[in-house]
């Protein structure tokens, strides 16, 4: 055991909101509290966003069809999500973080990093800090659960924020993070995902620790510098620093999920189209344009629902004003040429290679000015009256469903937005 004035040359602090959403509704509905629910999108969602432990413990897993949830889980309650209620706590929360460090970066929209290597005099040592944490997040949510993990490192804090839920107060410390890690499986290391594990699993490795016998290069030839994060990340070594403010976007993508045995190509590209006139939307409201698109579906085979194959495609743009009618002709061309006929159970459509417009609308007014000018009239009226009030009329037959809040979305800046 460490004496007590033994301080950490890094510590940093995860915290993960327990079944975040479904806590608010067991918070705001009494009736709730103790029953299995499970939070779709809208009332009309047929696909389980997340659920309460209470349907966890029958088997039931976000991402589930609420007709398998069901099946598991007979008196499961579906809730239709309340996106801006959960927005409205998290903002509350990650605001209250920033009384015990400045430097918090919101990983998602129910966790958060807290480097507090340099309030560790003042609070009065580590666990006292997390107690802290876990006292001030009850304050602020009225009592919503919540799991907290202490380590050396942001991927070992992750990893410990998860081994005690809910509610559990797990700290690793750097001396001990090698040898804690080394029997758990590698995917618990965030970034490590099933292709990387199966890459892996061709060495023998299964465990952290055997990721971390593997020579280096093994991961780094293969995967760069992921490849020795990784590496790092499975021995509590990575130096991953903490990211305060908002870093610039990489990338501005909607997807959603389709009934389920969609197969219809009318109905696929009136979701095609609702995503692309989303994504030219958003770049246009935070004055961006993208020089590549991804379009994405995922098929459900035709032997199983549970299988999947995802078929994806990467097209070059001419930088010039997000138009969502140009994006669906890629769409399309994309559909013509991939596309057989199966079912699809997701669309999604991502602009990346993105750069800031206003320059180049500053050094070229006259080039694009009647589009500039006609869709930032659409724009205003949207912004006004509500999403797609001015749309092209293919969208009139668009889904309904509400909006689901992104994983991407932070309390602040250009992530801030969520539609009604
Ligand atoms: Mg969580």
């Amino acid at each position: 055991m460490a004496p007590l004035t033994c301080y950490w040359p890094r510590a940093i602090i995860h915290i993960d909101m327990n079944a975040f959403f479904a806590s608010i509704e067991q918070r705001d509905f009494p009736e709730l509290r103790g029953r299995p629910i499970g939070i779709t999108n809208g009332a009309v969602g047929t696909t389980l966003i997340t659920c309460s432990y209470e349907a966890r413990a029958c088997g039931v897993k976000t991402g589930m069809r609420l007709y398998e949830a069901r099946r598991l889980c007979p008196a499961i309650v579906q809730r239709p999500a309340r996106p801006k209620v959960y927005a409205a706590v998290s903002t509350r929360i990650m605001r209250v973080l920033l009384d015990i460090s400045p430097d918090v970066e919101v990983f998602s929209v129910d966790e958060a990093f807290i480097d507090v290597t340099h309030c560790q005099r003042l609070h009065g040592g580590l666990e006292h800090i997390a107690q802290r944490v876990r006292q001030r997040i009850h304050e602020i949510s009225g009592g919503l659960p919540c799991s907290i993990g202490v380590a050396g490192t942001k991927s070992t804090a992750k990893i410990a924020s998860d081994m005690q839920k809910p509610n559990g107060l797990t700290i690793i410390p750097p001396w001990e993070a090698r040898h804690r890690l080394a029997g758990l499986p590698m995917e618990k290391v965030c970034g490590l995902g099933p292709r990387i594990a199966e890459f892996l699993s061709q060495y023998g490795a299964r465990t952290c620790g055997d990721v971390a016998r593997l020579p280096m290069t093994v991961l780094a030839r293969r995967y760069g510098v992921t490849g020795k994060y990784l590496w790092l990340a499975c021995q509590g070594k990575d130096t991953e620093p903490v990211a305060t403010g908002i870093a610039p976007p990489q990338s501005v993508g909607h997807g959603k999920v389709l009934p389920p045995h969609t197969a219809e190509a009318a109905v696929i590209e009136i979701y095609l189209r609702h995503m692309c006139e989303k994504v030219a939307a958003r770049l246009r409201r935070y004055a961006m344009q993208a020089g590549q698109l991804y379009v994405g579906l995922r098929l459900t085979s035709a032997r199983s629902s549970r299988h999947h194959e995802d078929i994806v495609q990467l097209f070059m743009l001419p930088y010039g004003p997000p138009d969502g009618r140009c994006l669906f002709d890629l769409a399309l061309k994309f559909l013509g040429r991939r596309w057989r006929g199966e079912a699809v159970t997701h669309v999604q459509i991502t602009a990346l290679q993105l750069r800031s417009a206003s320059g180049q609308l500053e050094l070229f007014p006259a080039a694009d000015g009647r589009a500039t000018r006609r869709f930032s009239a659409i724009d205003r009226i949207n912004l006004r009256y509500g999403e797609f009030t001015v749309a092209p009329a293919t969208l009139l037959e668009r889904s309904t469903m509400p909006n689901v809040i992104a994983p991407a979305w932070r309390p602040d800046g250009h992530r801030q937005h969520i539609p009604d």
